[in-house]
């Protein structure tokens, strides 16, 4: 079976491990290229957008895509939507695979809010330490408000730099630790953590630093989800390869 894996996320990299052993299955892995050096898939792979909608719609037509799963990062909302358009048009089946939200527990000081510039808002008006894990998209929404001190971490150098006069870049890949989160936090004397709300374990241990050492935490709430049936587990995937039903639905 004929299937594209949209990918991008720890997900669609594990999926696709444990598609590669499964001979009756002909999965590719879809990149869209964002990451200078991403981890060698373990299936086929292609790299690059399709040219939106109509361009996926082509794709699938082309390669004879049998089924297409939705595992790319819950905030990477036009993919999500291209897909959706594309699948329900040429009447492929579609998937949304991703991983739970972040929910607040005991100790937690969040404040959720909706989107980037409402974080940027939500710091308040005095200067302060701030940790940005939001990716490199969200960064220029907090040039309105140039007076923090921000430590940014990503993947690879925002392109162009930020335009944020008191900031510094910090290049990491996770998984990290709590520990490991905890110290860094600890000597960059942070106050705020801004981040959104991925889930996934990868990158949860800044959540728990960030509990540890009772800062507060702006945490930027997902996007809404499309109608496509979702589900978080790898086995409700094979599940559904093989035609089951989706027992999960929702995020
Ligand atoms: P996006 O805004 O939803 O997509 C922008 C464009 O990038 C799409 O219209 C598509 O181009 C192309 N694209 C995105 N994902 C693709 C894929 N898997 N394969 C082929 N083309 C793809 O996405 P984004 O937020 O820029 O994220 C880009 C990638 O990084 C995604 O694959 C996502 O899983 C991953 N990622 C995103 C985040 C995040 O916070 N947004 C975090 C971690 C990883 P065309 O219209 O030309 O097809």
């Amino acid at each position: 079976m004929r299937i594209l894996i949209l990918g991008g996320t720890t997900e669609a990299r594990l999926l696709a491990e444990d598609l590669a052993g499964r001979p009756d299955l002909a999965p590719v892995l879809s990149l869209a290229g964002r990451t200078a050096r991403p981890l060698p898939p373990a299936i086929p792979h292609r790299i690059g957008g399709f040219g939106g909608a109509a361009g996926l719609a082509a794709y699938l037509r082309e390669h004879r895509v049998e089924k297409v799963i939705d595992a790319t990062h819950p905030f990477a909302e036009r993919i999500s939507a291209n897909a959706e358009a594309a699948c329900g048009s040429a009447g492929i089946p579609l998937l949304c695979y991703t991983r739970p939200g972040w929910q607040a527990g005991p100790g937690d000081r969040w404040t959720e809010v909706a989107g980037a510039p409402e974080a940027a808002e939500a710091i308040g008006e005095a200067p302060r330490r701030v940790f940005l894990t939001v990716g490199r998209l969200q960064l220029p929404a907090f040039a309105a408000a140039p007076r923090h001190d921000y430590l940014i971490r990503s993947i690879d150098p925002p392109d162009p730099p930020p335009d944020l006069p008191r900031h510094r870049l910090l290049l990491a890949r996770g998984p990290f630790t709590q520990e490991s989160e905890t110290r860094l936090m600890r000597e960059e004397r942070i106050e705020f953590l801004v981040t959104k709300n991925s889930g996934g374990e990868a990158t949860r241990a800044k959540l728990d630093a960030a509990r540890e050492l009772g800062l507060q935490v702006i945490l930027i709430r997902r996007p809404a989800v499309g109608a496509a049936p979702a589900v978080h587990t790898l086995d409700a995937v094979l599940a559904w390869i093989h035609d089951a039903a989706p027992e999960e639905r929702g995020v």
